[in-house]
């Protein structure tokens, strides 16, 4: 086999050197099962980051829905096939009433796009808000509003961008953090229209995953809602983190964090690693954008990755992936909240569900060196997790959701050891 060092040297040589690698002496897996790699060397690694092998990674259910399906018929959706229509009952089944129409696509790019796109076209307006350290995609106008990665290309002159407070980095009353926020998005709209954008959207992660799981005021999210919808705009919820059950306690993030959105967008989880994302909305919006657009797209929605799409729904069912989530992220949480607890350096103890974080400061200056030394310890342990956050130094724990009790121990042990260690 390639020894590491030439694969790095081949990578250069052809993807290139600057998309990231994990890890100072990266990770060269050859296979996952479940909720664990095997690498290179042989060691097996458990997966505590992963989030698109959602049922598990190479699930036997997938698999084969997957590989009966491509023997069977893959086409696009010009021609009728029960299979996608089978696919849509059951993921709108997952939506309140009101969300009952569906768009296909292929990556959360995709939907976050053709999210925007619907958007701007039925409220003619431009304006955008995101938050100010987020990221939604790759197209041109997602790079345009990308705050949370870097990227080449300037903010869009209508996009504007909202400071997400953390509770846990902010002494101030409740309150007033919520009044200077919601304040502050009052400005932004005010500014979009003066500028003649108008406002089309806001788009947003319910959890606010990228910006390390900040504790929210209470009433923010709603009050972002009412005050964009008031300035006549529409509101994105990204779920490409949030959703299929990620908190535990609900199916989707906007459900979680109290919002009603006019635009759901989905990604990674959904295809188990297969590349299929949607938008889901309402029926007015579908036939306001539909009957004015043809809008057709090769892939997505094709009978291999709605076979794909409904058998990580079966799996998350049968396996009863949500409740175990619930049940093994409180667990999980109460741990967490130890460490916070034991350590000075943890600032708080971040995330719900299975997705969850410690916030490393040192005398209130945040600690991304920390956090990296964590990560690395973690590994030396064979348990991957990664961090996040706009100092990077929130850990960042969102397994599979296919993780289980006996894997559990093995994860916060581990974190123990290697908190232990820094
Ligand atoms: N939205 C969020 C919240 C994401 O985390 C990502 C990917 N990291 C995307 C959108 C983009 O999804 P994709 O890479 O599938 O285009």
């Amino acid at each position: 086999m390639t020894s590491t060092a030439d694969l790095i040297a081949r990578r250069n040589r052809t993807i290139g050197p600057y998309s990231p690698l994990f890890y100072a002496e990266p990770l060269h897996l050859v296979s996952a099962k479940g909720v664990w790699f095997t690498a290179a060397d042989g060691e097996r690694y458990l997966d505590g980051y992963n989030n698109v092998p959602h049922v598990g990674h190479c699930n036997d259910r997938v698999v084969s829905a997957l590989a009966a399906q491509a023997a069977t018929l893959n086409v696009h959706t010009r021609y009728l096939n029960e299979r996608v229509v089978d696919y849509s009952e059951r993921l709108l089944a997952t939506f309140e009433p009101r969300l009952d129409r569906i768009f296909f696509g292929n990556s959360g790019s995709e939907a976050n796009e053709l999210a925007i796109r619907i958007a701007r076209q039925l409220t003619g307006s431009t304006g955008m808000i995101v938050s100010d350290y987020s990221y939604h995609g790759t197209t041109i106008t997602l790079a345009g509003l990308t705050t949370g990665l870097t990227t080449a290309t300037p903010l869009d002159p209508n996009v504007r961008t909202l400071r997400i407070p953390d509770l846990d980095r902010d002494a101030r009353p409740e309150a007033e953090v919520l009044a200077e926020t919601l304040a502050s998005l009052d400005a932004s709209i005010a500014s979009l229209q003066e500028a003649g954008f108008g406002i089309a959207a806001c788009l947003f992660d319910p959890l606010f995953s990228t910006e390390g799981m900040p504790r929210l005021p209470e009433g923010l999210v709603p009050g972002i809602v009412e005050r964009v919808r008031a300035a006549g705009g529409m509101v994105i919820a990204d779920e490409v983190q949030s959703g299929f059950g990620r908190t535990g306690s609900h199916m989707w993030g906007h459900q979680y964090a109290g919002m009603r959105p006019d635009l759901v967008t989905m990604g990674k989880p959904m295809g188990n690693g297969h590349p299929m994302s949607a938008v889901v909305t309402s029926e007015e919006v579908l036939d306001r954008f539909g009957s004015r657009n043809e809008f057709f797209n090769t892939f997505a929605g094709n009978p291999v990755s709605a076979a794909v799409g409904e058998a990580v729904l079966l799996e998350m069912e049968e396996e009863q992936l949500m409740p175990r989530a619930a049940a093994l992220g409180a667990e999980a949480a109460a741990r967490f909240q130890e460490f916070a607890d034991r350590y000075d350096f943890v600032r708080s103890a971040k995330g719900v569900g299975m997705f969850l974080g410690l916030d490393f400061a040192v005398d209130g200056v945040p600690a991304p060196e920390l956090a990296k030394q964590v990560v690395e310890a973690m590994k030396a342990r064979r348990v991957l997790i990664s961090r996040i956050g706009r100092d990077e130094s929130v850990l960042k724990v969102r397994p599979p959701l296919a993780f289980g009790p006996e894997e559990l121990p093995i994860l916060l042990d581990a974190l123990s050891d290697a908190l232990s260690d820094v």
